[in-house]
């Protein structure tokens, strides 16, 4: 038989079911996916529970001996009831009940002992552990090895997987580590000592088998500093490519259309802007693409820095193409886009201007007809700028000279997107990146860490302020009062948002139902805490309930949400921007970008179920305009998780404070932007929320540009080429599964 290696498949270690759940449920393929999966926490062998001392709902780990075990079939169902008693010898007792006792009943024989695990139940006034995690000391010779072995060591506690207990998991991992011929390890002899890092191999038994007086933490220290110097290190390997490859230098000329633009436009640019401004003009101009991330505030003014980059490029003879996460927010571009335009997007038009470009969009649900001429449109160049959705990534659409990419809201789109619209260029095109979500330092080296940044730190001047309150829908009274208020705006000429957390029964009448989008999931960014069935409210409940409210007579009330078809989206967006409604009922769908800066007061419905993140944006949508505006978060009795939220959303309009709040709520995985069960494409050891691990991803990023810009196809580092390989494949990998 070959020798282990980290390469060598679960499968030729332990048996084959369970190394398919491990698999698929951990995303543990490999023996080296087993070695780096830590544990959740450590027992002191101090710390086994006394049988005496049991509670119900106590999470314990005991040693006892099988005192008696029986097995009878079950009422009514198949299968066999085991029932198991254990004692400690000093006359207390615990039970074990197996639902299916198949393979149990043969282990589990009078007079053995072991280590017993599990969640304390309470049966007919007895104790008891369902389907618990054991290992049992056996009668040859490894039973004293194992007690000796747990007499002198923490104790692992591995997160559990169906039938695959925290025990076998270590009984697994401890056979991975003693099969292995050797360890990789990613991080060079020279980096090793610079840092003072103990080896891979010694960072891993320090995880998995720590005795007593070892500190484990150390260990995943270094595991940290592995995962961190691989990204890192994909990073820095994407920046390097990026530079060698040159891009068009996009030369405006002068007289084009942003002169133009910028003589018609009805507001001075914000510092900000400017210097952003001329940062993109320069990367413009120049042949090493550019690269970059846009930060900025909700509501401050990126679209137009944007715009005014993306007719840079037009004046340079190239095109642009401006990627949105939304339907409604790519129709919206191009409205407002249009509207700043004016004639300047009528070229090549009978009375339009002669400087003048086409503006075209590509969405997946317009007529046939309208697409093919989008089409057309960008492969003959005739259009300088496209805009659209995920659309605009897909294999048949051709630019004829692409020069600039924008993708607004980034934290929808993944780096495989913006890299299959950089493909479409034939040398690489310049790449600006907008986000509203402040990044943390930590999520900006990695995720982001092979681009650049900067940042709109102002508001324009003369925005209102909005205040925010929290409405307890239970307390009488409060709900009517809501809705006066919003009768009261909409009676000064004002106009109104009411948001729900799903669509509801729709109403045949109103809407053609087409294929469900994912506009409207709230769940990219659900809360926590958000798992209880309740029954949400949905946008048509609503808008019946509003439209029978009597506070809100002769109220133009109208619905929008994802599953409505284009040109009823459309519509219902330029009303609602021309004040011919008054209120809006919607999903999430108008969470980024939607923009008209007269309507004044929010109402998000059952508030409790969305993030931090997400009210935030959503309130993003008012106080755009000169009146005070106003946001009613509406909760039910909200627990202390979602009161906590919903107070911290009241209690600052800063988005960047709100966004460290947001991380200490969240999972990693979430940080990302893509939540998903397995490994790939995510964090395992970094803690990016916390900022904790913020020095080892700042160390490992130093360390891996360095070992990069002097061996760029780490050639001299094959441990670390395999790291990164690897990584690289899962990542491609969940992207393929997330599709
Ligand atoms: P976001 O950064 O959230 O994408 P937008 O680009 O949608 O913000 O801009 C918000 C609003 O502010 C728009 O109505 C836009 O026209 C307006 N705006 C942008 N820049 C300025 C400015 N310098 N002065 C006044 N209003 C501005
Ligand atoms: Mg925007």
């Amino acid at each position: 038989m070959p020798a282990v290696t980290e390469q060598t498949p679960l499968a030729r270690l332990v048996r084959k079911g369970q190394a398919a759940q491990l698999a698929r449920t951990k995303g543990l393929h490999t023996v080296g996916d087993l070695l780096d999966y830590a544990p959740r926490r450590y027992l002191l062998p101090g710390q086994l529970t006394d049988l005496s001392e049991l509670r119900p709902d106590d999470e314990v780990m005991v040693v006892a001996e099988v005192a008696r075990a029986s097995a009878r079939p079950m009422r009514g169902r198949k299968g066999t009831l085991l029932t198991v008693v254990l004692s400690d010898g000093r006359g207390h007792e615990l039970d074990l009940t197996f639902f299916s006792s198949h393979g149990h009943e043969n282990k589990l024989r009078p007079g053995v002992r072991g280590f017993f695990a599990g969640t304390v139940g309470e049966y007919h006034r007895r104790l008891q552990l369902t389907h618990p995690d054991y290992e049992l000391f056996g009668a040859d010779d490894n039973a004293a090895r194992l007690v000796e072995y747990y007499r002198t060591h923490q104790i692992p506690v591995y997160s559990a997987t169906g039938k695959i207990y925290s025990f076998t998991i270590r009984r697994m991992v401890e056979l991975a580590l003693d099969s292995v011929a050797r360890i990789c390890d990613p991080v060079p002899r020279h980096v090793r000592e610079a840092r003072r890092l103990m080896t891979r191999a010694e960072a891993l038994e320090l995880v998995h088998r720590p005795r007593i007086e070892d500190q484990p933490w150390r260990g995943l220290a270094r595991l940290k500093y592995d995962e961190a110097l691989t990204l890192e290190a994909i990073l820095a390997q994407r920046r390097h490519e990026a530079k060698s490859v040159p891009a068009t230098p996009r030369v405006p000329r002068p007289g084009g259309l942003l002169a133009a633009f910028d003589a018609r436009l009805p507001f001075a640019l914000t510092d900000g802007q400017q210097e952003i401004g001329k940062v993109l003009a320069e990367e413009l101009a120049s042949d090493r693409p550019m690269n970059r991330l846009l930060q900025g505030e909700v509501g401050s003014g990126k679209t137009v820095v944007a715009l005014r980059a993306m007719l840079a490029a037009v004046d340079a003879g190239g095109q642009a193409a401006l990627l949105a996460p939304t339907e409604v927010l790519a129709a919206q571009h191009v409205r407002s886009i249009r509207a700043m335009l004016g004639d300047l997007a009528e070229g090549g038009m009978l009375g339009g201007s002669e400087i003048g470009t086409k503006l075209a969009l590509l969405t997946g649900s317009q007529t046939a007809s309208a697409r093919k001429q989008a089409l057309l449109d960008a492969a003959s160049g005739a259009a300088g700028i496209v805009v659209g959705t995920h659309a605009l990534i897909q294999k048949h659409v051709q630019f004829a000279d692409l020069a600039l990419v924008v993708v607004d809201e980034q934290h929808r789109f993944g780096v495989q997107q913006r890299d299959a619209l950089r493909e479409k260029a034939s040398r690489p095109p310049h790449v600006l990146v907008m986000t509203a979500t402040p990044i943390p330092r930590t999520v900006a080296m990695t995720v982001f860490g092979d681009m650049e940044t900067s940042t709109l730190r102002e508001l324009p001047a003369g925005r209102a302020p909005i205040s925010t309150y929290v409405v307890d829908v239970e307390k009488p009274g409060w709900v009517d009062r809501t809705w006066q208020r919003v009768a009261e705006e909409v009676a000064q000429g004002h106009q109104a948002y009411v948001v729900c957390p799903r669509i509801g029964e729709p109403d045949p009448d109103l809407t053609a139902n087409r294929d469900s989008t994912d506009e409207d999931a709230a769940d990219w960014d659900v809360a926590p805490d958000a798992g209880e069935p309740r029954e949400l409210t949905g946008v048509y409940t609503m808008y019946e309930q509003l439209r029978a409210d009597p506070a809100l007579a002769g109220v133009r009330i109208a619905v929008l949400h994802g599953r409505l078809d284009t040109e009823t989206k459309d519509e219902t967006m330029r009303a609602f921007t021309a004040g011919e409604v008054d209120v809006l009922v919607a999903t999430t769908v108008i969470e980024v970008g939607v923009d008209v800066p007269n309507a004044s007061v929010m109402v998000v419905v059952d508030a409790d179920r969305f993030g931090i993140s997400q009210l935030h944006q959503l309130r993003g949508r008012i106080g755009r305009g000169s009146a005070p505006s106003l946001c009613l978060l509406m909760a039910v009795a909200p627990g202390s998780a979602a009161a906590e939220r919903l107070g911290a959303v009241a209690g600052t309009v800063d988005g960047f404070e709100l966004a460290r709040l947001d991380l200490a709520f969240r999972r990693e995985g979430d940080v990302l932007g893509a939540r998903q069960s397995g490994r790939g494409g995510s964090v395992r050891h970094l803690r990016l929320g916390r900022g904790e691990d913020e020095q080892i991803i700042a160390d490992a990023r130093e360390d891996a540009f360095a070992i990069v810009a002097a061996d760029p196809t780490l050639a001299g580092h094959p441990d670390l080429a395999a790291a990164v390989a690897t990584r690289l494949d899962e990542d491609q990998a969940a992207f393929l599964e997330r599709g």
